[in-house]
């Protein structure tokens, strides 16, 4: 089994980009989460697998009936953040208040408390590990922030699901696909990595980890299987990152779809394998 994930937000909801998109201008802009959360959906019903949503607090209060939706079919409802805040941008007491508000708004619609959560832009690293104790403090069950990656995380950090010990017990840790290149890793599993990558390498990649009894987790996002919303001046780095390759998602998850199997985090996790132990460390 994969792991198919999707992070739960809107076209607007592109990190470090507040000066383009104010959070006060939310409100005004128009929202298309759920025509291309419907869209995507298409694409999955075919299949009959079930995803782990990610959902963006803003997007819960905003759309209460398209999370309920997702939670009648069957998929995972998990957190995102609540307005796709960066979490090292934050102070501890402050990621704590988010978690609950999040907890609170998806237990009020879907009658249970979601046990897994996501950083925006993978933003649990170095620079932020205390949040993970404060996730199992505040009763999650796994984490998938942490990317074995340059820049956005630390390559050094494990590239297969594993465990994490903190003062409030044990975190299970799922990071995104990746795979070694010459230049370090590459982000194959969700993306401007997963969307500009050739379908014949990134299958060679998951069948030789289902090989050894590991699952690919791959990330998808809405926006990408919907109408276009372009951000008039994003940075050229930022515009790649969220543009590159977009018209090839929909192919992509559909060759993905066909070759192997998929579910959420949270099936997955009713018969977790074993899961080796990592302690990660803050630079000093
Ligand atoms: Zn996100």
């Amino acid at each position: 089994m994969n792991l198919l994930t999707v992070d739960l937000e809107d076209w607007f909801h592109v990190c470090e980009v507040e000066h383009l998109l104010p959070k006060e201008k939310w409100d005004d802009l128009p929202s298309a989460v759920v025509a291309d959360t419907e869209t995507l959906l298409g694409v999955l019903e075919q299949s009959g697998f079930h995803a782990t949503f990610f959902v963006v607090g803003y997007v819960a209060r905003k759309h209460p009936q398209l999370i309920e939706r997702l939670h009648r079919e069957g998929h995972e409802i998990a957190f995102h953040g609540w307005d796709h805040e960066l979490v090292y941008s934050l102070k501890p007491d402050e990621f704590r208040c988010i978690l609950r508000r999040g907890i609170r708004t998806i237990e009020a619609l879907i009658g249970k408390r979601p046990i897994g959560f996501r950083a925006p832009q993978w933003s649990i690293n170095d620079r932020a590990l205390w949040a993970l104790d404060i996730l199992a403090e505040e009763g999650f069950v796994y984490d998938s922030s942490m990317a074995p990656l340059k820049f956005i995380g630390n390559e050094s950090y494990p590239s297969s699901p594993h465990l994490i010990k903190t003062a409030s017990g044990c975190l299970r840790e799922f990071p995104p696909l990746t795979l070694w290149t010459p230049f370090g890793r590459y982000p194959a599993g969700g993306g401007w990595g997963l969307r500009c990558l050739p379908i014949s390498i990134l299958k060679r990649q998951v069948h030789s980890l289902n090989a050894v009894g590991e699952p690919a987790v791959f990330f998808f996002h809405p926006r990408e299987f919907g109408g276009k919303h372009p951000i008039k001046g994003l940075p050229t780095v930022k515009r790649f990152v969220v543009e590159a390759g977009v018209w090839s998602s929909r192919i992509q998850l559909l060759k993905l779809l066909k070759e192997f199997q998929f579910t959420s985090i949270e099936r997955f996790l009713s018969s977790p394998p074993n899961m080796t132990i990592f302690m990660p460390k803050s630079p000093l």
